[in-house]
């Protein structure tokens, strides 16, 4: 019988609401013929033709997923055009268009971009350029297996090196892509065989076999599918798999024609129906499952109610299994579809002879180890090592494509483990079963005129066991069959003996045909598939589980720290449970590796060293002052606790090199101070008995000063921030090492491990505010807490500010009312007023340095209607303001804020140049860094930032690392994703600067302009930034945020109070933003013994400073 005709019903395969449109891709290539014709012909081409050429195109880059008037998202990703929406993007446009075309009109060859010179006006060349790059490093263009590329492919890699796992259609892709770009590729494959779950088993005799699928079979739908291309280039034809699929019942009799439809129809309204209640229900579709939906609708609406219907309404149910391979009491509710928009239209095809044809040619020339099973990934800054069994690969980069099944059994270790993010993503979403049995007969008595049909099943429970038949005899070269089992069925199949399974297929084709007098014969061979006790896959294919949604794929598709990339089925939101889905995002991948080495290639990353916490110098200043010295042995502690268990430190001089200090050998210990008393009970003994004490009575374990740094250094932290201030200052005087340590101590002696918080100054409520914030507890199972600590500054609690600038240890207040400065030495408690030559207004900015002669001076830049109007510049010494003539050809435009570092301020700069003249007047703008050296009282070079800004709408923020480098974060405005970034300085001066990359991560949200202070956190890996919580649409609240943004992919945003309203709203939403007070927070504060006092004598300052 044939399946039912009603629109937009499922076809009985796969999704459901496929188009029945039919795509010959010989039509298509017809039309892309007849319209774009040999350069020869384009020159006698009329304006008509023009235009209707360049309507085909737009055509045809839409149906290879370009949308007809804008970019895609990677395209403004990656700054294709300098503005986005006018004229340029139009040409781009079209131009674009015409590549994809010139392309797909012949996939076979390797288009030039010369080529394109030839057809597009040079008027157009950097868009052709645009154009064409992205088009090619993206996998647009110039991708597959076209024995044609071959002089393209450079023989030799020198862009880097990356190791693939798993030769499946994902890692086949991405290696031949990476290896057209440049790398060196090792590809490490579990199997003896490339494809994974693309198998095509070789059926009866060895020289005549045939092909017969046992895992992806169908393409599914041909639109813009790359396994299409694939197949053109290698002149495979395709078989469109007819819409005939007759179904029968239990007992073996064709369904009657109108109860299918009925059935068929009603199926389709429950599945509408349940689109509707999962919008009414909001939230709480995620939590339920698509069956419960349906099961409910069905009693609701009274479909299928006999049991005949209900067997043919399971099959439906058991199709929508096979779809998912999932059993429906799985799947979500609310997301199993998510991927319906991005559905390939087109046809369903089988490949000619097997898709084994593409995967061989696919891994033809890939360098590819069969046999290798992957147990460990480490990764980390220096590259990456993989290990398998006793080997070891070393590459700068990975790329895993094993399927989610393995990645859920953990199958493979990673070191450090994945982002708890994307292990978290890899639990939720759902990876089930299908299964087959494929099966080799004598001859084709099903009928010649069949791809597939289906049989339905006495019981639910049972619904998907050979609920559909593939017949291969098209394309497989012999008669074929392939029975599909989904859903339980499909997990109960994996544990069934092959003889049970063969005898019950058997009966069911027998009680088919036998009644119509066709003998079914015995097969000639069977092949059962165990998908789900497979361990290099652990199951078919992902789909959305409860609790899931299309996000997770995406979250999978993640990178980790630049040096693990992940591809696969699973990774990719629009198209996964495909196979071209898993070709693509070896494709991305690809384009996301190149990319990344790219950046690497301009940002050479500096190696990580091994502790970056104190230093064995320091624990030769530490012992320099014991507390208890006996004999060889000398001793430090906590000195804020006499708690008799509280933890200290021994050094042991060894007699022998005591004399020769830079031979002398040194060991410690940790102890408590009531051990320490032990010892130093045995006063009078030699220095041997109070050794033996320490090693033998005690048990105690000497060490070297790497290996006590490594196990005590928290504690060596722990007594040097608990050291007082007073004995500190004593110290700091003769101890470099010290002073920079003791730096990391805030004013009020508190009991502070310094390195593991941040702590600096911030605005709250319009006035000064500490702040210190723990970030001991990111990433901790019990919560992520973290622990900022914001107090009110007391004896600045008259004070309202609008604004605050840090240097050298000395805070520079702005006012609220713009009447006065302040400056605040928090650690000696100094205050000094600024009063302004003639006003202040409220759109200055200032900055606050030193110059070498650690003179201290403020830059006043002030602004008429946002523009820079003048500068001026106050010293401390002379207390007067004076001009200063500069007239920069950049701005440094509000709000944006300088930060001070080592004496000098750096801000970020743009430059505009004005192109053109009336109306094509082109204002061009590009972002710099620049210096304003307090020295020379001058503005330096313009410096590079590392990022390309271009007539790019960007934030861009600044803050320090310590005090001695620089870090910026950037936002562009443009890719609606939030994607941010941080660099930091490898070296930093007025006049050169050059960055490493620190971290990216997309937030899916813009940091407010006004706001965006940050401070980075090299040891945890983590940047925080400081932002106006803006989501809730009511203005009367806002909230100061923290967001922790980890390179592991770690997010978190902590609520640090409710945000001022100042009262300046008006209702606008960016001056809604602007009328409360942002939270903005200053670089990491380090004591400073600068006087404040006016007229102060030169040389008071005689600390040491590094
Ligand atoms: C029964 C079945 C029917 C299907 N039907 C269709 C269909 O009709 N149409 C369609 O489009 N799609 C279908 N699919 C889905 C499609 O086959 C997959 O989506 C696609 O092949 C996945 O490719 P991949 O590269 O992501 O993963 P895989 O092909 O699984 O590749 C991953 C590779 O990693 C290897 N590997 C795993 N662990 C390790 C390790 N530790 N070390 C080294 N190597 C490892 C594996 O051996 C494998 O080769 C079907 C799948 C199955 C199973």
């Amino acid at each position: 019988m044939d399946a039912p005709a009603l629109d937009g019903t499922a076809p009985r395969r796969n999704r459901r609401k496929v188009s029945r449109k039919n795509y010959d891709e010989n039509a298509m290539d017809e039309l892309i013929e007849k319209q774009l014709g040999g350069n020869s012909k384009k020159k006698y081409r009329t304006k008509q033709d023009l235009e209707k050429e360049t309507e085909t195109e737009a055509l045809i880059a839409l149906s290879v997923g370009f949308p007809i008037d804008e970019l895609l998202e990677e395209e403004i990703r990656a700054g294709v055009v300098r503005e986005l929406g006018g004229k340029e993007q139009n040409d781009y446009i079209v131009v674009r268009n015409h590549i994809v075309a010139r392309w797909r009109s012949n996939v076979g060859i390797w288009l030039l971009k010369d080529q394109i010179r030839e057809t597009v006006s040079s008027d157009f060349e950097h868009l052709i350029s645009a154009a064409y790059d992205f088009l090619l490093f993206n996998g647009y263009i110039n991708f597959g297996v076209s024995p044609l590329f071959a002089p393209y492919i450079p023989e030799e890699g020198t862009e880097g090196s990356v190791i693939v796992v798993g030769a499946g259609l994902a890692g086949l892709a991405a290696a031949r892509q990476l290896l057209s770009f440049g790398f060196k590729v090792l590809v490490l494959e579990g199997r003896s065989r490339p494809g994974g779950r693309v198998y095509t088993q070789k059926m009866g005799d060895k020289d005549r076999f045939k092909a017969v699928e046992l895992g992806g079979s169908v393409i599914t739908g041909l639109h813009a599918n790359p396994l299409g291309v694939l197949a053109r280039q290698l002149s495979i034809p395709l078989h469109k798999v007819r819409d005939n699929c007759p179904l029968y019942n239990s007992e073996g009799a064709l369904v009657d024609k109108v109860a299918d439809s009925n059935v068929e129809f009603g199926f389709n309204k429950l599945l509408d129906k349940v689109t509707e209640v999962r919008e009414m229900m909001e939230g709480a579709a995620k939590k339920i499952s698509l069956g419960e939906v349906l099961e409910t609708l069905r009693v609701l609406y009274g479909v299928a109610k006999d049991s005949e219907e209900r067997k043919l309404f399971d099959w439906h149910l058991a199709n929508l299994e096979y779809a998912n391979a999932g059993c429906l009491s799985n799947l979500s509710a609310a997301y199993w579809d998510q991927d319906d928009p991005y559905e390939m239209g087109g046809d369903h095809c089988f490949l000619a002879g097997g898709n084994w044809r593409l995967i061989n040619a696919l891994a033809e020339g890939v360098p590819i180890i069969y046999g290798k099973s992957v147990d460990t990934i480490k990764y980390g800054d220096g590259g990456v090592e993989v290990i398998s069994g006793s080997q070891i690969f070393q590459a700068d980069m990975i790329l895993c494509t094993v399927p989610l099944g393995v990645l859920k059994k953990r199958s493979i270790k990673f070191e450090p483990e994945l982002p708890r993010r994307k292990q978290a993503a890899i639990d939720r979403l759902g990876f089930g079963l299908l299964n087959k049995v494929a099966i080799l007969f004598p001859s084709v008595f099903w009928g010649d005129e069949l791809d597939t049909f289906g049989c339905l099943n006495e019981s639910s429970i049972n619904r998907g066991e050979f609920f559909l038949f593939y017949a291969y005899h098209t394309v497989s070269g012999g008669p074929a069959l392939v029975a599909l089992v989904a859903g339980e069925a499909a997990q109960r199949f994996e544990c069934t003996e092959p003889s049970v399974l063969l005898h019950r297929v058997l009966k069911k084709l027998r009680g088919i045909y036998g009644p119509k007098g066709v003998v079914v014969p015995d097969p000639i061979q069977t092949v059962c598939t165990r998908w789900g006790s497979d361990p290099l896959s652990y199951g078919s294919y992902s789909h959305v589980r409860v609790g899931s949604s299309g996000v997770d794929y995406d979250i999978l598709a993640e990178s980790v720290c630049n040096r693990l990339f992940f591809a696969g089925e699973a990774t990719t939101r629009q198209h996964p449970a495909t196979m071209h889905g898993a070709y693509l995002s070896g494709l991305r991948e690809a384009s996301q590796i190149l990319h990344v080495a790219n950046y690497f290639r301009t940002n050479p990353k500096k190696p990580v060293q091994r502790y970056s916490g104190v230093n064995m110098n320091v624990l030769e200043d530490l012992f320099k002052r014991p507390d208890i010295a006996t004999g060889k042995l000398s001793f430090v502690f906590n000195p804020l606790t006499e708690d008799p268990k509280s933890f200290g430190l021994v050094r042991v001089c060894f007699d022998n090199f005591e004399d020769d200090p830079t031979n002398r050998l040194q060991l410690y210990s940790i102890l408590s101070r009531e051990q320490a008393n032990k010892i130093q009970e045995l006063d009078e003994s030699s220095n041997e008995s109070k050794l033996s004490c320490l090693m033998n009575t005690l048990g105690l374990k000497l060490m070297g000063a790497n290996s006590v740094l490594d196990t005590g250094g928290d504690l060596v932290e722990e007594i040097l921030s608990r050291v007082p201030m007073t004995s500190l200052r004593a110290i700091r005087s003769t101890c470099k090492k010290w002073n920079s340590l003791s730096k990391n101590q805030i004013f009020g002696r508190k009991a502070t491990a310094a390195r593991k918080q941040f702590m600096g100054f911030m605005m709250k409520d319009s006035r000064l505010c500490s702040i210190e914030f723990d970030l001991q507890g990111i990433r901790n199972e019990d919560g992520n807490f973290v622990d900022p600590s914001i107090k009110q500054v007391s004896i600045l609690n008259q004070v309202e500010v609008s604004n605050v600038f840090h240097c050298d240890g000395l805070l520079l207040c702005v006012l609220e009312d713009n009447s006065r400065l302040l400056v605040w030495n928090p650690y000696l408690g100094q205050t000094r007023w600024i009063q302004p030559r003639n006003t202040f207004l409220s759109h200055d900015r200032y900055a606050l340095g030193y110059d070498k002669n650690r003179n201290h001076k403020i830059l006043r830049i002030f602004y008429v209607i946002d523009r820079v109007s003048g500068f001026e510049i106050y010293d401390f010494s002379s207390n007067s303001w004076k001009d200063l003539h500069v007239t920069p050809d950049w701005e440094i435009m509000p709000p944006r804020r300088g930060v001070s570092l080592k004496g000098n301020t750096y801000f970020p700069a743009q430059k505009r140049t004005i192109a053109g003249v009336g109306t094509r007047r082109i204002i061009k703008s590009e972002d710099f860094l620049v210096c304003f050296d307090f020295t020379r009282e001058r503005f330096g070079p313009l410096l590079p930032l590392p990022f390309h800004s271009y007539n790019v709408r960007l934030f861009v923020y600044l803050s320090c690392v310590r005090d001695d480098q620089l870090a910026v974060l950037y936002q562009r405005l443009d890719t609606y994703d939030g994607t941010i970034e941080f660099c930091v300085t490898d070296k930093i001066d007025p006049n050169a600067v050059s960055w490493n990359f620190f971290l990216k991560q997309v937030i899916g949200f813009t940091v407010k302009p006004c706001a965006g202070s940050f401070f980075i956190d090299q040891e945890k890996k983590v940047a925080v930034v400081f932002d106006l919580d803006v989501y809730k649409k009511v203005k009367q609240c806002r909230y100061q945020t923290a967001h922790i943004i980890g390179q592991d992919g770690y997010f978190k945003s902590v609520n640090i109070g409710q945000a001022r309203d100042l009262g300046r709203t008006t209702g606008v939403p960016s001056s809604v933003v602007k009328g409360f007070c942002f939270p903005l927070v200053c670089s990491s504060y380090v004591p400073s013994l600068v006087q404040l006092q006016i007229n102060q004598p030169q040389g008071i300052r005689n600390e040491s400073h590094d």
